[in-house]
């Protein structure tokens, strides 16, 4: 026998979960360590710090780790060290005055969903802004103290970690996160074990094991399927975020709307409005229509329950950015659904479809959200009516400035996102009820009477520390990476504090527009270079990796920065997250934001900046269109001059150029006479914190989403629901009557003939008699007069309701007395439509019939 050159068998690993031990003394960090609420409290911050700086630095700011890493003498130490301990106390102190205060019942309660959320860098769940907005949702939840939790994936790798090889090609590494470290815990159930639920899948279940991020008051349910109770098909729904195919995606689909619902339902929360981040979660609306079925209602009552107490915020502002899925995938796993509903497959899917009987339609996740919320809303004024637009194809009878898609303008969380050095400016100069009370602009305008000088120092000392940061962070980096030692140490050394810092940084995506600013090298050498007035460049952001052109884009920054001439000029710096995204938007002068108009819904970078003094250079798109104040930043304007996108591309940057060249650059070094400041500038930075920050908290945007929508859903709710859900019922019931009879009621009698013969400015009387087939009272008439020249699209000049004036039998006689205000040629055409007070707007029933 010939002996084998190799034998072994696989080991058989035990795993174990060491946890260090804590000395009684300091039993209340590991509490403390375990609730993000260190993330937004700069206290807390800098106690976990001075516990052991370097360890601190090691550990990537992780207080977990950090308490797992505390060697035994450290520990001792701490716990002898005064001051330290008093620090310690302190901090635990304002920690457990914070969590005592109980929710406000007076507020509508709130399940929130979303695919990621940027609740710190610790935490690698996020890849950008759609994630940035629902972690700093959490943390104003928290802070103002209402009833809500969330879910989401806990996942093994999240998004990639970015680096650059020496020519400027991205590297995407994904690191997994070691759960045990994360500031995360496991939700037990009552013997302990870590709650699993069980989500069906095609022919079988999915385990999802549950755990908990406790952000201040919030809970955040984190679901996670990479485990051995899973086939390694399935152990991949929460790997990567929007990585892997379209089956990959309807999987974490399934897991966040089904099983997120399954984990609220198993943990016993029943809340009062179901709040959709994006359409990825929409699939919760599916298990609650499942739900009230199992209880014993029909589809369609189950339907009004659901819609009433169901938002959906759309923030993608283009069709293709949709999420469709093939009939055969979609069907291989929701085929059992229409069962469970008592509908058809074809009326299943179609929910999902613009055109519900079109076979050639994917599903669409949307358009689903869309058919099952009440509620839609897109992410600042503008956007909401692109979205308006976007979606009017599924309410066919109504135009898209009539449609009910609203908006509610995204904010970022203030304690998140402000530097200390400003925080502790606002805490003296502004009103103590400062933090209660942020969307108050009078408050802000306390800015006016701190001194120009301490404005300029406090700016100057953020400079100086993302300059610090830069250097700690990416020499190293760039040594190992980048090669040439002496062209990395020259970009570090000729990083001038003094320059005129701007920074652009966000996903690369092309909307976006990062390469405006390279149009033409020539000026833009002259303006980085010019000795009396430098300006420096930082530019920073991730590419999708399977988005070429966006990959491309930053190679070319890349090869651009590394240019004699741009050398420390024109810099990029890697793996964008946001703790540099923390440092950018407090460390450079001018944010500037390029997208291509109208694709940019909000963005909310600009008002991290906004809070730091930070001014904005920005195409009017997005949040910008209302934020721009004059004398408070800059804007390109709004409307786009050419169709052609290269010439407008070549327009705005030579705006830019000038901007930059004979307004900006001169304002920022016209020294003060006998002061080494600006005051011009100073004011243009007092402006921008005066009068725009306040309206772009995360706080007025949690109040908007109560007082447009979540207060209105809630009550209305609460009505359908009562008495066994009579109202519901009854809801449902007209509803089906009218859908029945709707195609035969018809026109018994009308003089609509005598409109068109008219003499403008004559008065008209238009009489209707409707045959209503038996309905009682059940529908309403309107005249609807198209504008005569459309502008920016609105094209419904007005809306002119009928009076109901008889009824004979089944007979509704309707008027109209119309005059014409101007001359010209009109069009004109009368809707009817179905019509009750109990309908919260009419695309909840969105019936529409022209008559002749
Ligand atoms: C704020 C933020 C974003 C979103 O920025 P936009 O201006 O909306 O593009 C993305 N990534 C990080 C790390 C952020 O902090």
């Amino acid at each position: 026998m010939k002996i084998k050159s190799d034998y072994s068998n696989e080991p058989n690993w035990i795993e174990l979960n060491v946890k260090s031990s804590l000395p009684k003394e300091l039993s209340c960090l590991d509490e403390l360590a375990h609730n993000m609420w260190w993330g937004w409290n700069y206290e807390a911050r800098n106690m976990f710090k001075s516990l052991d700086e370097t360890l601190y630095e090691e550990v990537g700011h992780n207080p977990v780790l950090l308490l797992e890493r505390l060697s035994y003498d450290r520990k001792q130490a701490i716990v002898k060290d005064k001051t330290l301990m008093k620090k310690v106390n302190d901090v635990y102190k304002m920690f457990t005055d914070y969590m005592s205060v109980k929710p406000n019942t007076q507020r509508p309660s709130v399940a929130y969903f979303s695919m990621e959320y940027g609740l710190n860098q610790v935490l690698k769940i996020y890849s950008g802004g759609l994630g940035m907005l629902a972690g700093d949702y959490l943390k104003e939840a928290s802070d103002s103290n209402v009833d809500l939790c969330a879910v989401g994936f806990l996942y093994r790798f999240g998004y990639f970690r970015q680096s650059l090889s020496m020519d400027g090609q991205q590297l995407a590494k994904y690191d997994a996160q070691n759960f045990n470290s994360l500031p995360i815990e496991r939700v037990l159930d009552k013997d302990g074990n870590q709650v699993v639920v069980d989500v069906p899948y095609s022919n079988y279940h999915v385990h999802a094991l549950v755990w908990v991020a406790n952000v201040g008051r919030i809970k955040l349910y984190l679901l996670d399927t990479d485990h051995d109770m899973n086939s390694e098909f399935d152990k991949s729904i929460t790997h990567a975020l929007y990585g892997g195919d379209w089956e990959n995606r309807i999987k974490q689909e399934v897991l966040l709307g089904i099983g997120g619902m399954l984990t609220l339902k198993k943990l016993g929360i029943k809340k009062d409005v179901y709040h959709c981040n994006e359409g990825h979660a929409a699939l919760c609306n599916l298990q609650r229509l499942c739900d009230y079925i199992e209880e014993g209602l029909t589809f369609n009552q189950a339907m009004e329950l659901v819609r009433a107490s169901s938002i959906y915020t759309v923030h993608t502002p283009v069709p293709a950015g949709h999420d469709y899925f093939d009939e055969e995938l979609f069907g291989k796993y929701m085929g059992a659904y229409p069962a469970k509903l008592g509908i058809s497959w074809d009326e299943f899917i179609g929910m999902g479809r613009t055109n519900p009987e079109d076979h050639s339609e994917r599903f669409c996740m949307s358009t689903f959200a869309c058919n099952t919320s009440q509620e839609i809303n897109g992410v600042s004024k503008l956007h909401g009516w692109v979205s308006q637009k976007m979606f009017a194809p599924l309410w066919k009878g109504y135009f898209p400035e009539e449609n009910s898609v609203g908006y509610v303008t995204n904010g970022v969380h203030l304690p998140t996102w402000t530097a200390t050095e400003w925080r502790k400016v606002y805490d003296k100069y502004f009103d103590k009820s400062f933090m209660c009370d942020q969307s108050n602009e009078e408050i802000w305008h306390a800015i006016y009477n701190v001194s120009d000088e301490e404005i300029w120092n406090t700016r100057m000392a953020l400079k100086n520390k993302l300059i610090k940061y830069i250097r700690d962070k990416f020499t190293q980096q760039w040594l190992r990476n980048q090669g040439d030692p002496a062209k990395v140490v020259s970009i570090l050394e000729k990083i001038n504090p003094n320059a005129l810092m701007i920074g652009f940084c966000r996903r690369f995506a092309t909307y976006k527009r990062a390469h405006l600013l390279f149009t033409d090298l020539d000026r833009l050498d002259r303006i980085v270079n010019n000795p009396d007035r430098p300006v420096l460049f930082f530019f920073s952001g991730k590419a999708h990796p399977a988005d070429g052109a966006g990959q491309g884009l930053i190679k070319r920054i890349f090869e651009i920065s590394r240019m004699p001439q741009f050398l420390g000029k024109i810099i990029f710096l890697e793996d964008y997250d946001m703790q540099l995204a923390r440092r950018l938007v407090s460390g450079v002068d001018i944010w500037m934001n390029t997208p291509t108009r109208p694709l940019e819904a909000s963005g909310t970078s600009g008002e991290k900046a906004e809070l730091n003094g930070v001014v904005n250079l920005s195409v009017l798109d997005g949040w910008w269109v209302e934020g721009y104040r004059e004398g408070a930043g800059w804007a390109l304007p709004q409307k786009r001059t050419y169709e052609n996108q290269a010439h407008q591309d070549q327009l705005d940057a030579a705006t830019i150029y000038s901007l930059l060249e004979n307004e900006i650059t001169p304002l920022y070094f016209s020294k003060t006479k006998g002061k080494d400041y600006s005051a011009d500038w100073v004011k243009v930075v007092k402006n921008s914190i005066a009068t725009i920050a306040p309206h772009y908290t995360m706080k007025r945007q949690l109040d908007d989403y109560y007082s447009k929508f979540y207060e209105k859903l809630a009550a209305r709710s609460r009505k359908l629901h009562a008495n066994d859900n009579k109202l519901a019922k009854e809801i449902a019931g007209w509803k089906e009557v009218v859908a029945e009879r709707w195609d035969s009621i018809c026109v018994a009698e009308s003089n609509i003939s005598t409109l068109q013969d008219g003499v403008t400015g004559e008065p008209k009387t238009i009489t209707y008699t409707i045959d209503e087939k038996g309905l009682q009272d059940a529908v309403g008439l309107e005249l609807v007069v198209l504008d005569n020249n459309p502008s920016d699209d609105i094209s419904v000049h007005k809306v002119l309701p009928f009076s109901l004036v008889k009824n004979e039998g089944n007979l509704y006689t309707f008027r109209l007395d119309f005059q014409p205000d101007e001359a010209g040629a009109y069009k004109c055409a009368v809707r009817m439509y179905p019509k009750s007070e109990l309908l919260p707007h009419r695309q909840d029933f969105a019936y529409v019939k022209w008559l002749g």
